[in-house]
């Protein structure tokens, strides 16, 4: 995966190669009531290429036909090999919902003196900042917290990605309302052990109170069954695990340096499959042997869950989502994970399209988009397996046990994400699941009782009428005695 596009890279010949810094502008996609929307300028490979921004200026405009025009003197060189500085020039206050803001930047390079809108990226038209401010918190039960599982920092650095600045990413956690964000970081990017401590002193660093905690962990890149390089996300591993297949590095030797059990033996943690169906590219499969997880390789080695929503519901989620249903048929009682596998990417992602030629901008992977929610129960996220969870771009969904031991299954969203279209239950039973729709009227909060009968299990799935979907674990009958 390709993201905060890069243009720095020469070899053999590339359109996109520019003797300048990458210039952009980031902002979270959502902003939380009461919590600050903060917009960076990200600036990579200054180092190699000092710029001088002089300033910058643009407008914010909403539907309402409200706008605010600002302009802000930089007049600051940089030439370091990233600059995350935050911008502080005037924010919308008082009218809530989606701002667009549309944002110029002046630079020189030498004595070339530049505008660009966004982005300097070639060949990519520029794409305007688009921030929810929402009317009322995300939905989520009381006592639990929500997390991005999957998300790359300023440690995944090469020629043709990188990631956002861990106090960055803490930031805009906080305006997204996420509680805790799970940095898992290339195993080929992380190089040894050395970097990754690092990486975890920087972790501690940056955590200020108050503000959502950052869990250091890893994707290693290990083998599978057929001896093709697949990711696997651990969290809270106190040392490196080593995995160079696939990281492009090492171009002569793509063998997988650990089989997945062996990965998981070493992290001494709980792992989970990363994106297991991702639909990648002929030269990704072909230069880099990268694979898929199959079934045998999720239910032949220790795998606690599969991270199959991975930023958006394309088709790896549909097949992901399947042979997440086919592990838990057959009594593999698999966590289902959601996180964004974004990196930067805090409105939109970038990425490269055609490698060496042009780029592209969709909404695929938005840090925090997609999010895990799990009990609280005080310990750090995924030091213990959460004993019940859900994952969801916007509404909540939850079955919990009540005070009389019945089944109930709430659903709850806001104004901000729609009322239900439709709710959904699943029953696996004899190696195929039965859904059953539930009836449902205008409202924006659900709590149904329901019968998990002789079945093996029982899940639930809703979407609104604004596309914003939610699923649960499964919940598994208690044996009868
Ligand atoms: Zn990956
Ligand atoms: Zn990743």
């Amino acid at each position: 995966m390709l993201h905060y596009a890069e243009t720095h890279f020469r070899f053999p010949v590339s359109r996109l190669y520019r003797k300048e810094p990458v210039i952009l502008i980031d902002a979270p996609f959502q902003v939380c009531p009461g919590a600050p929307c903060p917009v960076w300028l990200v600036v990579r490979n200054a180092n190699r290429f000092p710029v001088y921004i002089n300033e910058i200026y643009g407008e914010w405009k909403n539907a309402n036909g409200q706008n605010i025009s600002f302009t802000l003197p930089v007049q600051q060189q940089l030439n370091k090999a990233f600059h995350f500085e935050e911008l502080e020039f005037q924010k919308p206050t008082g009218s809530l919902g989606l701002w667009l803001l549309k944002i110029f930047i002046k630079y020189k390079i030498g004595e070339k003196e530049q505008i660009c809108e966004r982005w300097n990226y070639p060949y990519l038209p520029p794409k305007t900042l688009a921030i929810n401010f929402l009317k009322e918190q995300a939905p989520k039960p009381s006592g639990w917290i929500a997390g991005d599982t999957h998300v790359h920092s300023s440690y995944t650095s090469d020629s043709v990605e990188f990631g956002a600045g861990l106090s960055v990413l803490q930031k805009a956690a906080k305006s997204v309302g996420l509680d805790f964000v799970c940095i898992t970081d290339h195993s080929y990017d992380l190089i040894g052990d050395k970097r990754f401590q690092k990486m975890k002193k920087e972790i501690a660093n940056v955590e200020t109170d108050n503000y959502p905690s950052l869990l250091a962990g890893e994707e290693i890149s290990c083998g599978n069954s057929e001896n093709q390089n697949v990711h696997l996300l651990a969290f809270g591993n106190e040392n490196y695990v080593k995995g160079h297949g696939d990281g492009g590095r090492r171009w002569w030797n793509t063998k997988p340096d650990l089989p997945i059990q062996k990965a998981i033996e070493e992290s001494k943690v709980f792992c989970f499959a990363a994106h297991p169906k991702l639909q990648m590219l002929f030269a990704e499969k072909f230069l880099l042997k990268r694979g898929h997880w199959s079934y045998k390789d999720l239910t032949e080695n220790k795998i606690s869950g599969i991270e199959f929503w991975n930023g958006f519901r394309g088709k790896d989620f549909y097949k992901g989502r399947e042979l997440w249903i086919k592990c838990l048929l057959t009594g593999h009682k698999l966590l289902p994970l959601g996180g964004n596998d974004a990196h930067g990417d805090l409105n939109c992602y970038t990425a490269v399209k055609k490698p060496l030629w042009n780029l592209k901008c969709n909404n695929e992977h938005v840090f925090g988009q997609v999010r895990t929610v799990i009990p609280d129960t005080g310990k750090t996220p995924f030091s213990e397996l959460p004993e019940n969870l859900y994952i969801t771009d916007g509404p909540a969904l939850w079955i919990e046990k009540d005070n009389n031991d019945k089944f109930i299954l709430h659903a709850k969203s806001t104004e901000d994400f729609g009322k239900f279209l439709s709710i959904a239950i699943f029953r696996g039973k004899d190696g195929a699941e039965k859904i059953e729709q539930i009836k449902i009227g205008d409202l924006l909060s659900y709590d149904f009782e329901i019968n998990l009968d002789n079945n093996l299990y029982t899940r639930a799935e809703c979407e609104t009428c604004m596309g914003k979907f939610a699923m649960t674990a499964a919940v598994y009958s208690p044996p009868v005695v």
